[in-house]
């Protein structure tokens, strides 16, 4: 009966029941402690890499396009458009170039999410970064929807042929000054990032569907985005914003689907939205400390880093000492086994998680 209820009062989104003892990072706490918070679903934006040295890409706000007038562009946003793209792919290549992370090293808020996961309470992440840092941090392909994509991946833009390339294959075409273009066909090849014109992942919204009339909690950091379409779909559940402002500009893809609305922490009638208004990785400390994992959490971060500034070095060292076939122990790396967000491999990484859904 219990089952039940819980069912028709999350699907219809009629309890209005508060779950949280206080609207606080405390109240959130201690909900998570109490057992009854299985399914936690984390969205996050760009806010969540800016302390691993990230710019914003897209965000008309960060002085990029103001840097992009020698390309002659018709508008800047022209930059991301797919047919602008197709006909013009320099502009976009050399924006690449400039802005391509010297190390991608996840952030103490990206290792909360993989913590978070360890502790089996991680439904999925929904992510608008393309910086592949969850990848990074450990989580695999089934936890994350990257709403806008991902530089992870390439694929050949000709719809006859799609053939992948990696991240390896890419950065180097990136820096070689080449037009990446297809070995096996000539077209442009285009990293798998959403552009302006392209449709969002399908997995984004069958993932969706499915995910948030289970979901627990939603966390919600580095980004203000208005959550309205998801919050229908959650019903009634606690939601936790970790931003350094509670409200702000509307996510240029999500947006088309963001129907007014959002979150309410301060009204009389507010009964489950947090706001915790700091740096995500300052939030995620504070959270894991009143969870008891702030210890765990710190020393994740600590091995991980540790973990790629030696294998940073140790590529240094094999490119100093000139050895060619030392470039493929990093292909291997970035090979096969997490290639799930493949656009070809979306439909069935889809199915295989509706199965899963249906055997839970
Ligand atoms: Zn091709």
């Amino acid at each position: 009966v219990d089952f039940l209820r819980n069912l028709f009062s999350k699907t219809l989104g009629i309890s209005g029941e508060k779950v949280l003892d206080e609207l606080t990072l405390e109240g959130v706490a201690s909900y998570i402690q109490s057992g009854k918070c299985k399914n936690i679903i984390c969205m996050v934006g760009a806010g969540i890499s800016t302390s691993a040295g990230i710019p914003d890409f897209r965000s008309p706000d960060t002085g990029l396009y103001a840097n992009l007038q020698k390309y002659n562009l018709p508008y800047p946003e022209a930059i991301f458009q797919i047919d602008y793209f197709k006909k013009h792919p320099e502009p976009f290549f050399a924006l690449a170039r400039e802005l391509y992370p010297g190390q991608f090293k996840p952030t103490v808020c990206h290792y909360f999410i993989k913590l978070l996961k360890d502790k089996g309470l991680l439904k999925r992440c929904y992510s608008q970064n393309i910086d592949t840092l969850e990848r990074v941090a450990g989580l695999e392909g089934e936890d994350l929807i990257e709403a806008h994509g991902t530089f992870y991946t390439s694929h050949c833009v000709s719809f006859m042929c799609r053939k992948e390339y990696d991240l390896d294959w890419m950065k180097e075409k990136i820096f070689s000054d080449d037009i990446p273009k297809c070995d096996k066909c000539s077209n442009l090849v285009k990293p798998d990032i959403v552009f302006f014109g392209e449709n969002l992942p399908k997995r984004f919204f069958t993932s969706m569907a499915m995910d948030f009339p289970r979901c627990d909690l939603l966390i919600i950091m580095g980004t203000s985005l208005q959550v309205q379409p998801f919050a229908a779909l959650v019903g009634s559940c606690p939601r936790l914003l970790i931003n350094l402002e509670k409200a702000g500009g509307a996510d240029p893809l999500l947006g088309i689907i963001s129907i007014g609305g959002g979150m309410d922490f301060d009204s009389a009638k507010a009964y489950r939205d947090v706001a915790h208004i700091s740096t995500c990785d300052d939030g995620c400390l504070a959270l894991a400390e009143l969870l008891g994992w702030k210890a765990e959490l710190e020393e994740m971060v600590k091995r991980e880093h540790e973990k790629i500034n030696s294998k940073a070095e140790e590529e240094q060292t094999n490119q100093s000492s000139g050895a060619a076939g030392k470039a493929e122990s990093g292909k291997a790396e970035s090979g096969k086994a997490e290639s799930g967000m493949a656009e070809s491999g979306m439909a069935e990484s889809g199915k295989a998680e509706s199965g899963k859904a249906e055997v839970e």
